[in-house]
Order: structure tokens, then C-alpha cells, then sequence
């Protein structure tokens, strides 16, 4: 397994795994290999269920599972948990695969649990012999009655005692069609007054006469996930089975299946699942604002999907980086979503080429700069990067500014332009405001100003200085666009805490679109192609989106820059 070398993404760099802090499953990796419990070998596997797309909790099962393998030299497979047949689909399948590449990483083997239903079904059969299992005539409702509870013992199935023969021939006709959906289970013969409920004799197999995304109408009886999990990992002799803490209590469980059938003792350790701020990371909730189309799909921008957050424009290394970051523990707690934020403002810092944009255009006349005049100003494409260069950017007597970089009625610390201020144009000139035109309304709509052609390229020989330099825009030679800016799509930093009688839906932040249609933005970007990164220099991170249309460019805006502003503002309040 070797990440990101042809990975889709085209700076993608490899995981940054030497610098990676310690984790609790890395230490119990590394004493095993000081015992040599298994042969010095590492190998893990990432085993999503195909009914949805991936999200960023995935992101982080994926950087472990691959991580850990790459660092002592193992193996990865992608094995996909297909045991349920009425809710998978290819669709999902497909973009798993995309994503876990996107993300940098390359499987070893590519996998379906289906691809094992003819030795899972002759190890039930095994086990069946060896009075192990049994076929229990119980509907679901009632197995759920004799379970018991966490207090209370479980009662024992009056089917529990038949005899092998007879649950052979059961399970044998099970499998041929005989019986409806329902109507009879496998189980395991174990223990109905364990205290741990999933050992109280678990249902191995259901009846489901559903056709199979891959096995087709071969089956009509389906393994359970703990049933066969365990048992699939032990076939591709996986060592470490990582998964989440919910799974702790099926430990027991998977090790009973792999001890009973004397296979391959591959060892599940459960850490703890993701949990994010004004996120919700559950396919099943994913996929209702999906069906309900509260978003435009899996990847609207404002998903936490995988294919989400890369329209969005979040980088993989990004990702990689915040999950070697938050690490793993035994404990469930929640991250802020500023801090995933904070890592993509961090590598989009090293590697976005900086361009003007304006959101909200506000014509600038510069009344004593010739009519015809065109100047090629040189601008610094990133600051951060002294190989990217310069690029010449058109300056001329008409430019549009942003609507807030203008009052005319200045707040005390507000240093922008306003009627008689100087101000700096990036790369351009100082300006002075000399007045306003305003509509019907009373509106600002144009705004004259005068410029000192001594300050090119931004700074005064006289030494005066200005309190602010603003972007620009020529309008002459800007090109149109559109901006779908992204706030947090729920209001709540859980969101799934609601009022009685509403779900999560009720949390939804109306105001998480902004659709700004009538931006200005640099000429260079009005062919820019579909998933470019730029810093829109004072406002943010944008990424060309794939809804653009020649000379029509569409931009997502990734995360926002911090805005000292906004916080002045904010704590005038
Ligand atoms: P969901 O609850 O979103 O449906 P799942 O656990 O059912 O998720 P799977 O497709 O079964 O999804 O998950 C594949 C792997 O990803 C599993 O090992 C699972 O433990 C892990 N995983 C899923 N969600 C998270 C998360 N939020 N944080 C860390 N790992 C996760
Ligand atoms: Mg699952």
C-alpha cells in the first residue's frame, strides 16, 4: 500500500505520517511486534458499508486503517460490507472507491463480504454440527421479548434444543426459498443469561428475498454484520480490525465466531468515533436531507461527505492533517469544526494562489486618471511561496470595490475609504474619496475619488502612510461570476439536540447558501477550471465549481478568512 503517488488530486503530497503523535493502537501495534504475535505483519482493512457516501468521520477510520499499515510497511484492504442487499447500490460503491483515493490512499485488496457468503454459509453449517446454532422459528418481535434486558436474564427459544439434523434441514431449506422473510432465524447457541445481550444468542442469518447489487437472486438468506465480520477479516488474515467504541460490547461476540470455527484470530480495538460540531455524521441523517433535498445532493458543498467538502474545496492533505491531529482515545468526545476549518485555512495558506475578487461591486471613478489609460500592475500570486510568481493585473480609471470597504459615515475604528480618507489599493495607488453619487434611495452607488501617481505600486515617496489597503477590481477588464458563500448548515452545535417532537431537521441554518450573483473577479479567472483553489485576497478561500459555464465561473467559497472586523463589530454589539 502506497498513498498518494497517483492519487487523483494533483498536488496531493504523502500523508505526513513520521511526524504523526503516538496513539493507543500504534503502542499496542508496536508491542505486539516486540512479541511477534503476528509474524511482525500489519494489515488492516477499511470495511464501509455501500449505503451512502463517506464522511469525514470516515476520513478518519481511513487515515488510521491505511496509516498505520503504511507506517510498518502492511497492507490496506478496501473490503465493502455488503451484507444488507435492500439498502446498497453501486452509486455508493463508486464514490467510496473515489473518495478513499482522493484522499491519498490505495487498497490492496478490493473486497465485498458478499464475495465470502459461500464459506460464511458452510461455517454456519459447521457450527451447526458442532451444536452451535440453531434455526429458531421466532419472529423478530418475539426474539426481542426472550432477549431479556440489561437486569433481567433472557429467556431460552423453545426451538433452541432441535436437533442437528433437523436444523440442517432447516437451514438447508431456508436457503433454498421455502420460507417467507421473517419467518425463521440462525442463531448462535450461546448464552440467554449472559450479561453481555449480544451474546444471548445472536441472529446469524435473517431470511431477505432481495435481490443483491452483486450476488444477485443467488440468496435469499443474509449474514448478519457480526456473523460476518469477524470472519472476514480472519479470511484475508487481517491483524488489527479497527472500528468504533460502539462495537466494544460485540468483541466478545466476534471473538466467539473466530474461536468456535478455529480460524485465523484477527483482533478487533474499537476508538472513538469523530464527533464535530454543527455536524451531523450519520449516512441514515445524510441521506434524508438528501431524499428531502435540503441540500442539492451528497456533495452540496455544505456536506460533511467526502465529495461535499472536495466541491467545497477542503484539501485531502488537509484532511489528513486534522485527522493526525485529533488522534484516537477511548473516549467520545466532540471536536470544534473550527478546528478542521483551521486546517484548511492552513494548507490552502502555503499552496492558494492570491487574486482579487469583489463580492459586492461599488463603482470607483478615479476622476484624474486618464480615460484610455490601461496599466499592468505586478501582483504577488502568494506570499507564502516565493515560486509562484507575479502576475500583471489591470488597472484602470473605473474599478469596483467592495460595498463594505465604503461608508460614508465612518464608525470611529472603521479606516477604510470613506469622504475624505486616503486609502491604498493593492498594488495600485493611494486614492482619496472626493465624493459620492447616490440613487432614489439615498444609496451610495458611485463613489469619485483622486489618486497620486506618485504612490504606483502602493507606497508614498514622501513616506505618508494610509490606515488600509483595499482590493479592486478593473471594471473594464473584470470578468462576471458567481459566489455561493457557506455558513455552518445547522444552527446548533449539536444538532440533534431539538424540542420535543421535532428532529434534527428543525435545525437546519436557513441562511447556510448565499448566492451572490453579481461579483467582479480578476480576468485570469474567467476560465479558471472546475476544483482551482484561490484565496480571494481579505475574504477567504474559493474553489471553482463545476456548475461554471465559459466566462461564467462559479466559486464556492471554502472557509473564510478571519475577519478582524466582523469581531470589532460583533463586540460593539
Ligand atoms: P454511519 O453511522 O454514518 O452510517 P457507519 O459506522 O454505519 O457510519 P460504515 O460504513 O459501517 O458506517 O463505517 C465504515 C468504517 O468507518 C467503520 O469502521 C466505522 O467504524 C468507521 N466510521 C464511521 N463513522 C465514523 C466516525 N464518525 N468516526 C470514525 N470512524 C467512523
Ligand atoms: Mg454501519
Amino acid at each position: 500500500m502506497n498513498p498518494s503517488n497517483t492519487s487523483t488530486e494533483p498536488g496531493a503530497t504523502a500523508p505526513e505520517r513520521a511526524t504523526a503523535p503516538s496513539n493507543f493502537i500504534r503502542d499496542i501495534i508496536l508491542d505486539d511486534l516486540k512479541t511477534n504475535k503476528f509474524q511482525g505483519r500489519v494489515q488492516t482493512r477499511f470495511p464501509p458499508e455501500p449505503n451512502g457516501y463517506l464522511h469525514i468521520g470516515h476520513a478518519k477510520a481511513i487515515c488510521l486503517d491505511f496509516g498505520l499499515a503504511d507506517e510498518f510497511g502492511g497492507h490496506t484492504n478496501l473490503r465493502f460490507d455488503d451484507t444488507n442487499p435492500s439498502k446498497e447500490e453501486t452509486e455508493y460503491v463508486d464514490s467510496i472507491m473515489e473518495d478513499v483515493k482522493w484522499l491519498g490512499f490505495h487498497w490492496d485488496g478490493l473486497f465485498y463480504a458478499s464475495d465470502y457468503f459461500d464459506q460464511l454459509y458452510a461455517w454456519a453449517v459447521q457450527l451447526i454440527k458442532a451444536g452451535r446454532a440453531y434455526v429458531d422459528d421466532l419472529s423478530a418481535d418475539e426474539i426481542r421479548k426472550h432477549r431479556g434486558t440489561l437486569t433481567e436474564p433472557g429467556k431460552d427459544s423453545p426451538f433452541r434444543n432441535r436437533s442437528v439434523e433437523e436444523n440442517l434441514n432447516l437451514f438447508e431449506r431456508m436457503k433454498a426459498g421455502e420460507f417467507p422473510d421473517g419467518s425463521r432465524t440462525l442463531r448462535a447457541k450461546i448464552d440467554m443469561a449472559s450479561p453481555n445481550l449480544n451474546m444471548r444468542d445472536p441472529v446469524m442469518y435473517r431470511l431477505l428475498h432481495t435481490e443483491h447489487h452483486r450476488t444477485g437472486n443467488k440468496w435469499c438468506i443474509y449474514p448478519m454484520y457480526d456473523y460476518a465480520h469477524g470472519q472476514s477479516d480472519s479470511l484475508e488474515r487481517v491483524t488489527y480490525s479497527m472500528c468504533t467504541l460502539e462495537f466494544e460490547d460485540h468483541r466478545p461476540l466476534y471473538n466467539w465466531f473466530i474461536q468456535h470455527l478455529g480460524i485465523f484470530p484477527s483482533q478487533q480495538i474499537e476508538f472513538d468515533r469523530l464527533n464535530l460540531t454543527y455536524t451531523l455524521l450519520s449516512k441514515r441523517k445524510l441521506l434524508q436531507l438528501v431524499q428531502e433535498k435540503r441540500v442539492s445532493g451528497w456533495d452540496d458543498p455544505r456536506m460533511p461527505t467526502i465529495s461535499g467538502i472536495r466541491r467545497r474545496g477542503y484539501t485531502p492533505e488537509a484532511i489528513r492533517n486534522f485527522c493526525g491531529a485529533i488522534g484516537v482515545s477511548k473516549t467520545t468526545g466532540s471536536i470544534e469544526l473550527a478546528m478542521l476549518e483551521h486546517f484548511v485555512r492552513e494548507d490552502l495558506n502555503k499552496r492558494a494562489p492570491r487574486v482579487m475578487a469583489v463580492l459586492r461591486p461599488l463603482r470607483v471613478v478615479i476622476d484624474n486618471y486618464p480615460e484610455n489609460q490601461v496599466e499592468e500592475m505586478d501582483a504577488v500570486n502568494n506570499p507564502e511561496d516565493a515560486s509562484a510568481g507575479t502576475r500583471k493585473v489591470p488597472f484602470s480609471r473605473v474599478l469596483y470595490i467592495e460595498q463594505d470597504d465604503f461608508r460614508e459615515d465612518p464608525p470611529k475604528q472603521f479606516f477604510r475609504l470613506s469622504p475624505g480618507r486616503e486609502v491604498r489599493l493593492r498594488y495600485g495607488y493611494f486614492v482619496t474619496c472626493t465624493r459620492v453619487v447616490k440613487n432614489d434611495q439615498g444609496e451610495v452607488v458611485e463613489v469619485h475619488c483622486t489618486y497620486d501617481p506618485a504612490t504606483r505600486g502602493g507606497n508614498a515617496p514622501d513616506g505618508r502612510k494610509v490606515k488600509a489597503t483595499i482590493h479592486w477590481v478593473s471594471s473594464a477588464h473584470a470578468a462576471d461570476a458567481e459566489v455561493r458563500l457557506y455558513e455552518n448548515l445547522f444552527t446548533g452545535e449539536d444538532p440533534n439536540r431539538t424540542e420535543v417532537g421535532q428532529d434534527f431537521t428543525a435545525n437546519l441554518n436557513p441562511h447556510s447558501l448565499e448566492v451572490l450573483s453579481q461579483c467582479k473577479v480578476e480576468p485570469s479567472l474567467a476560465g479558471a477550471a472546475p476544483g482551482t483553489r484561490y484565496q480571494f485576497e481579505r475574504l477567504g478561500y474559493f474553489c471553482v465549481d463545476r456548475d461554471s459555464s465559459p466566462g461564467k465561473p462559479v466559486f464556492n467559497r471554502t472557509v473564510a478568512l478571519k475577519d478582524t472586523w466582523a469581531k470589532i463589530e460583533k463586540k460593539a454589539k
